[in-house]
């Protein structure tokens, strides 16, 4: 089975790896990639751990969490990145995630913005 987040790995040679270590995400697709399994998986921790503590709501965990369960994950397509590199600092990713809810097929698509904290790739948001 391939990876949630749709790519040719394994779940385990993907987004586990980066789920174990966030550092493993050397780019912000890779990121993007692992956050959106982390929603199917509803790892509440990990959605709040690849948040930049600029923009991070631990408040909203729960509430993260109860949706990510409630809806039926289909797929992610990643449409665009700009910068986001291993060398970069910041970057941007488009895609698309489709989803199940109410029986119907939704489609979150969004530019986030990613940047790097520590040396690491994290989520700030919408990009602007
Ligand atoms: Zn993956």
């Amino acid at each position: 089975m391939s990876c949630y987040c749709g790519s040719l790995e394994t779940y385990e040679a993907c987004c586990e790896k980066v789920h174990k270590n966030i550092a493993n995400a050397k780019t912000a697709e890779q990121l993007m990639r692992s956050r959106y399994s982390a929603f199917v998986l509803a790892n509440g921790d990990y959605l709040m751990a690849s948040h930049h503590s600029k923009t991070r709501k631990p408040k909203e965990k729960k509430a993260i969490v109860n949706w990510a369960k409630s809806v039926q994950w289909i797929k992610l397509e990643v449409k665009e990145t700009t910068k986001g590199l291993e060398n970069d600092h910041e970057g941007t990713v488009t895609f698309n995630a489709y989803f199940f809810e109410h029986g119907k097929v939704e489609v979150i698509h969004e530019k986030s913005a990613f940047v790097k904290e520590n040396n690491l790739w994290m989520y700030l948001g919408l990009n602007k």
